[in-house]
């Protein structure tokens, strides 16, 4: 079957769920038995987001081959439940850096470089990469922004071009617009919505079908007005209005027919009926009143919730699992330093500290650690959480308060997390860490490898600092146990300790590979400690069958 391809812009406002619609059909076209791949086009100039704020951007999603991605790639991932690979996100700055390198090379002797063909080429050609490195046969491809930002040209007239050498019915166009309701008189209005149509049809790309997000209910005579001054039949204006859960969305678009009129389009049958009965069940289960399990995310950027996406939802996906809801307490590590918020982490019953770069509120987050050890109270450390939970347990067995890892003290008299040899030398910031999936053996005997029923696993990096082993005997001897390391034996990627119910860290990121229905192992275990913490009344750990299918390894 030759590729067939759906593009996805925006339009009226960013941020109105263009990668959730995307990730939500391409749930839809798998469950009728197609193989896709989803890929974001980001017009900004960095090579990947892996350099900014999360601030500006929200968390970095990485991928098994260690590509430092767009949070949608995440959408992607746990709504269809696929991985992803490199060439699923591509930027301006990936863009200009391969042509400039091409010219610089000589590739173009003689000529001048263009954004139209010579970029707009090199976007094409990344976009045909999907299909070859996934093997998919429908290719949903996002373009970050909204139509009529400057950065995106380029990316709408590759996809302008597109249409012609695909054909019409090898690809689709879906615009994704926004609503807005006027309080006064009670009234949706589509003027917006008719306005970024123009400005798309302006460019030349004339939409097959709009999505249009509200948060009131939609009328079928303001579908009808959108499809006149658009020119999209009534049944292509698809209402999405605000669902309380994101993981409903997939069966809204459902209910809308949107499968039936996608393949339609594309001139594809469907291979399978669609079988929603687990996916409801899970909604039905997500909505059901449940007891509440409070817990502490220790952050830096925790007025942006974006920034910490995948552990959130690996985190509900846990709690979901174990018969809770979960309760998550925003803390900002600085404001233990200041001696704030210590009384919302004395009520909670678990604590996680997240991944993070830089010195900005890293002994708020040790004290946490003491916290939790002290008190008892389970802990889930991530990436940086497993190194502060080790630099804790450092200041303690080792009794020096400057114990620290080097990325925070360059002097520290006892660096137990430490730059491996191989990353001294590196000066470059950009895609530069250990980053990706990478083996692991489990020790038998242990809560990481009773909560696996693995011996060997594979999970997703993104770090430069190590577990130093001049400690690990010391360590040992002190109760930390190394409950999962590299098969050779030289790196840590699982600490717990033994005098503890549960204080467990990973120097990986167990958050990317957690699924809805399939919820990462080590978060149900954490939040099984929880709800026995709290002495809160979950289900029973037997009645939970997808546990028995948890993390699947590539
Ligand atoms: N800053 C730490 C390191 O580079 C932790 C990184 C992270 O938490 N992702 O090793």
């Amino acid at each position: 079957m030759l590729t067939k391809y759906i593009f996805f812009t925006g339009g009226v406002v960013s941020s109105v769920g263009k990668g959730v619609t995307a990730a939500a059909l391409g749930r839809l076209l798998k469950e009728r038995g197609f193989k896709v791949a989803v890929q974001k086009l980001d017009p900004y100039i960095n090579v990947d987001p892996g350099t900014m704020s999360p601030y500006q951007h929200g968390e970095v999603f990485v991928l098994d081959d260690g590509a430092e991605t767009d949070l949608d790639l995440g959408h992607y991932e746990r709504f269809i439940d696929i991985r992803l690979n490199k060439v699923c996100n591509i930027t301006t700055g990936q863009v200009y850096a391969d042509v400039i390198g091409k010219e610089r090379r000589g590739d173009y002797l003689g000529g001048t470089i263009q954004v139209i063909p010579h970029i707009t080429n090199e976007i094409k050609r990344r976009i045909g990469l999907v299909a070859k490195a996934t093997d998919a046969e429908i290719v949903l491809v996002e373009v970050g922004g909204t139509v009529g930002d400057i950065e995106s040209q380029p990316f709408l007239e590759a996809l302008r071009q597109l249409r012609s050498s695909l054909g019409r019915e090898n690809s689709l166009y879906i615009h994704v617009t926004w609503l807005p309701y006027i309080g006064a008189t009670g009234e949706l209005k589509t003027k917006p919505t008719q306005h970024s149509v123009r400005e798309l049809r302006s460019i030349g790309i004339s939409p097959d079908m709009i999505v249009a997000r509200s948060d009131y209910p939609i009328e079928d005579s303001l579908r009808e007005k959108i499809g006149l001054f658009c020119d999209v039949e009534k049944r292509a204006v698809i209402p999405m209005v605000t669902t309380q859960l994101l993981y409903e969305v997939p069966l809204l678009l459902e209910e809308a027919n949107v499968a039936e009129l996608v393949l339609d389009r594309l001139g594809l049958e469907a291979r399978i009926e669609p079988d929603w009965k687990e996916w409801k069940n899970m909604i039905r289960e997500m909505n059901r009143p449940k007891p509440k399990a409070k817990i502490a995310l220790i952050g830096k950027y925790v007025e942006l919730h974006d920034a910490y996406m995948s552990v959130r939802e690996a985190l509900k996906h846990a709690a979901l699992q174990v018969g809770v809801e979960l309760d998550l307490e925003w803390i900002h590590s600085s404001d233990l330093e200041k001696g704030k918020c210590w009384d919302i982490l004395e009520s909670v019953d678990g604590i996680l500290v997240p991944g993070g770069f830089g010195s900005r509120g890293i002994e708020g987050k040790i004290q946490a650690a003491r916290f939790a050890r002290t008190r008892k109270v389970p802990y889930l450390g991530l990436c940086l959480g497993m190194q502060l939970m080790v630099a804790e347990f450092g200041r303690f067995i080792l009794n020096d308060e400057r114990t620290n890892s080097t990325e925070f003290d360059h002097a520290t008299p006892q660096p137990v997390i430490d730059l491996m040899p191989d990353q001294k030398e590196i000066s470059d910031m950009g895609g530069t860490m250990r980053l990706g999936l990478y083996p692991c053996q489990l020790m038998p005997g242990t809560i990481a490898q009773k909560a696996y029923q693995q011996d060997l696993i594979q999970e997703r990096h993104r770090h430069r600092f190590e577990f130093n082993n001049d400690y690990r005997q010391i360590y040992e001897e002190n109760g930390m146990c190394f409950s999962g390391l590299s098969p050779d034996g030289r790196l840590v990627e699982i600490v717990e300790l033994k005098d503890h119910p549960f204080m467990l860290s990973t120097q990986f990121h167990p958050e990317f590979l957690s699924r809805p229905n399939r919820p990462h192992p080590l978060f149900v275990a954490f939040m099984k400690a929880v709800c026995e913490h709290g002495n809160i009344a979950c289900k029973k750990p037997e009645d939970s069958p997808a546990e028995k299918n948890a993390v699947q390894q590539p």
